[in-house]
């Protein structure tokens, strides 16, 4: 596993963001530039100081925008540098949620630390072209805070995308108007919805009127034209009702840009409750191939996130996104022998050894 939060020493007093680079060639006012390296780490200087990051080489962190917290002690690696080939790069903006889903892979949390201004500095020294990720916690409960940054860096660089997770239920019918901006053509909307079932849907995410306040929101996403992917997390819960919602998703939400059904993460509170929630579509992948025909029958793209290649279908292969981060994502050994490696999602880092290495059949 790649770590994101390093240990360091800073000058600083206050918390700022700078781009770290192994040379001096090309760098811009904000860069910190490696001054020093050895087998504790590597000192950078720039205009907030030296930075010193324990336990890091100036290779791995070459290009990459940090966020130094000199108070805590760490630097936060906000955007790597696009050496493997990283998809995507996610910002976290908030750790609070108004839900509380029964299988959140990152329970929430009650503080909020404001950041928008240090996250806005951070995308501004993007790499070229880069999609970057928003999640929380529920960034739009900082819902202005949340626009303003997105408008103000989709502006400044015209080259840049944002995909936004947002439980969407805290959008109005007065946002509207915001949202036709032309900026929000390059933002997308990952939005989860569990089941077709109000009472289902509000039972997953721990909040009663919760489908319908997302009605109401994807009404205010779709009518201002927005960017909209729905998420649907499989559980043993809401799996044997994936058709109802397949067919709702077909008739209601067409003008989606995709629907993902995804597996479940052994991590948050999934993981204590593993056996109860996980399904095993090694066993019996009827239901979610029967929810993928109808939807494609209807137009609508799903896909599968999460799903290594080996453990689907060959029909619904081509389905299966490698849609885990390389950061969190693991290979088990048996993959060493597979050609369809570099197009699998692998395994996150904390799913059981023994469950994946029994799952795999290299291709
Ligand atoms: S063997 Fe490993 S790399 Fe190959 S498809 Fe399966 S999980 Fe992916």
């Amino acid at each position: 596993m790649i770590q994101l939060s390093l240990q360091s020493m800073s000058d600083a007093e206050t918390p700022f963001v700078t781009r770290l680079r192994a040379t001096g060639d090309s760098v811009d006012p904000t860069d910190s530039v490696l001054v020093a390296e050895d087998a504790d780490g590597a000192t950078y200087a720039g205009r907030h100081g030296l930075i010193s990051i324990l336990a890091a080489s100036a290779a791995d962190l070459d290009g990459d925008v940090v966020l130094v917290a000199p108070g805590a002690g760490r630097v936060e690696r906000l955007l790597r540098a696009r050496r493997l080939d990283i998809p995507t790069n996610t910002l976290l903006v908030t750790e609070r949620c108004d839900q509380l889903c029964l299988m959140c892979s990152q329970p929430p949390k009650k503080t909020h630390h404001d950041r928008f201004q240090l996250l806005t500095d951070a995308a501004l020294l993007a790499e070229p072209e880069s999609l970057i990720g928003i999640s929380g916690g529920e960034p739009t409960l900082y819902k202005g805070q949340l626009l303003t940054m997105i408008e103000r860096v989709l502006t400044e660089r015209p080259d840049l995308e944002f995909h936004v997770l947002s439980n969407a239920q805290h959008f109005e019918e007065a946002d509207v108007e915001r949202l036709c901006a032309s900026v929000y053509d390059r933002v997308t909307w990952g939005v989860p919805i569990y089941a077709r079932d109000p009472g289902l849907h509000d039972h997953i995410v721990g909040k009663d009127g919760a489908f319908e306040k997302l009605q109401d929101g994807l009404a205010v996403l779709l009518g201002a034209g927005c960017r909209v992917e729905l998420r649907t997390v499989l559980l043993s819960d809401n799996a044997p009702h994936l058709a109802e919602l397949a067919r709702y998703v077909a008739t209601r939400l067409r003008f989606v840009e995709a629907w993902s059904i995804m597996q479940l993460e052994h991590v948050g509170f999934a993981r204590r409750r593993w056996r109860e929630l996980f399904v095993d579509h090694l066993s019996d992948f009827s239901t979610i191939g029967a929810a993928l025909d109808h939807a494609h029958l209807h137009g609508v793209h799903a896909q599968l996130f999460n799903f290594p290649l080996c453990t689907v279908p060959a029909a619904y292969r081509h389905l299966a996104q490698p849609s885990i981060s390389d950061w969190k994502r693991k290979f088990v050994p048996e993959c060493g022998l597979c050609t369809e490696r570099e197009r699998c999602s692998g395994f996150f880092e904390w799913h059981p050894d023994g469950e994946a290495r029994s799952a795999v059949r290299p291709l």
